[in-house]
């Protein structure tokens, strides 16, 4: 219903790199990181843009042949890897901008990052504490960020930044900080539960000045334009989440099938058989409603009610279907060498990441005047 002839060959197509590239080194890139190199490659398949302008580099393609991505990474257990490669950009800057920043980041020459959590806000977007102002020709950035995935690779960081600390939602700037840029430095990159292949990192800047040219869109819409960004991306977590899940259930019930204890398969013993439906049947359920809502902003409609319901359930589903897994597979689940345990640390994110489950919460209960 939803995916056309051209998305289920560029299904088959990231399928044979992901085996070919990714796949094989998946074990490895959890003690290293994968490597920078890696962006090259997907830039050089078209996949670090394909919803993105042919005008700069992009594949332009519908929000189906980034599901596509996004599922087809998860599927492989590379979320790491996926929470890595989606440039922004696309809707706000100039088309100079795009092509000084976003062409190099879809053809992997860059590697980009987005940073808006702070060590005391990240909920609280409102209540940042970076400061862009105004000097001359420049603006002058101080401020910390933290959790910033790509953070210490990248080449670019899309930074929101505050005017004015007075002035809430309305004095947000959105600002384009190169790597190099005096006063810009990684203090440190954090240790975590999940995604250990991506790398996460905590950024400073100190009298860090940008030409008044780095200013992505309006002055002061910064807020506006994130909102709009975060919708996408969390749709895109959403699917994430199913596809991760699916494929934990199917794991989990050829193991039952397998599995024998007091003298039969373990899927015979009713308990599990029924945890295994009430898996199944979660995902199957939750899924029609993330395409659904998919299909809705790709037609260019703008259902925040539905995409933050899509996102609370999708990814509390995968978390508790990991969950459940991991008991299907009893002692083995909880061992590195199965994939289930990385499953579950995996997914865990993704009830945090892009807007907590109660954010999403705060989001639909105002859309119900509540
Ligand atoms: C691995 C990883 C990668 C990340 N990558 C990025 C990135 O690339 N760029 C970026 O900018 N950020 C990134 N983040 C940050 C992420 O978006 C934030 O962690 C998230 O938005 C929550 O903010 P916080 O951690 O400050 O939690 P807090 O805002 O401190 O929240 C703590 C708890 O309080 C709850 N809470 C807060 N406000 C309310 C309320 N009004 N009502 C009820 N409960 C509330 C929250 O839901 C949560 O349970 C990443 C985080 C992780 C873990």
């Amino acid at each position: 219903m939803y995916f056309t002839d051209a998305h289920e060959e560029l299904r088959l197509q990231i399928r044979r790199f992901l085996e070919r590239e990714v796949k094989p080194h998946l074990a490895e890139w959890e003690e290293t990181l994968f490597p920078d190199s890696i962006f090259k490659k997907l830039g050089d398949q078209g996949l670090l843009g394909l919803r993105y302008d042919p005008e700069y580099g992009g594949q332009g393609g519908d929000y189906f042949s980034a599901i596509v991505l996004e599922e087809e990474m998860a599927a492989a257990g590379a979320g790491g890897l996926g929470m890595a490669a989606a440039p922004p950009l696309n809707k706000f800057g100039t088309p100079e901008q795009k092509r000084k920043w976003l062409a190099p980041a879809i053809s992997g020459d860059m590697i980009a990052a987005i940073a808006m959590t702070e060590p005391d806000a990240g909920s609280d977007l409102a209540n940042i504490q970076t400061i862009a102002r105004r000097d001359g020709n420049e603006w002058v950035i101080d401020g910390r960020k933290i959790f910033i995935t790509n953070g210490a690779r990248a080449s670019w960081v899309l930074l929101v930044t505050k005017g004015d600390r007075e002035r809430g939602h309305k004095g947000y700037n959105l600002l384009m900080v190169e790597k190099g840029t005096p006063g810009f430095s990684v203090t440190r990159t954090l240790e975590k539960l999940g995604m250990h292949s991506s790398d996460t990192a905590e950024l400073l800047f100190e009298d860090c000045r940008v030409p008044l040219g780095n200013l992505i869109g309006e002055e002061g819409e910064g807020f506006k334009q994130l909102m709009w960004e975060l919708q996408g991306e969390r749709l895109i977590s959403a699917c994430g989440a199913v596809a991760g899940a699916q494929k934990t259930f199917e794991y989990a019930m050829d193991y039952a099938k397998q599995r024998h204890a007091f003298g039969k398969p373990i899927a015979e013993h009713q308990v599990i058989k029924h945890k295994l439906v009430d898996m199944a049947t979660k995902v199957n359920m939750v899924r029609a409603f993330v395409y659904e809502c998919a299909t809705r902003w790709d037609q260019g409609d703008y259902p925040v009610r539905e995409i933050s319901q899509a996102k609370l359930m999708a990814t509390q589903i995968a978390v508790e279907v990991a969950d459940e897994a991991i008991q299907v597979l009893g002692g083995h689940g909880y061992m590195r060498e199965f994939p289930v345990e990385r499953a579950w640390r995996d997914a865990r994110l993704a009830r945090i990441g892009a807007g907590t489950d109660e954010i999403m919460k705060e989001i639909i209960a105002k859309t119900y005047g509540l």
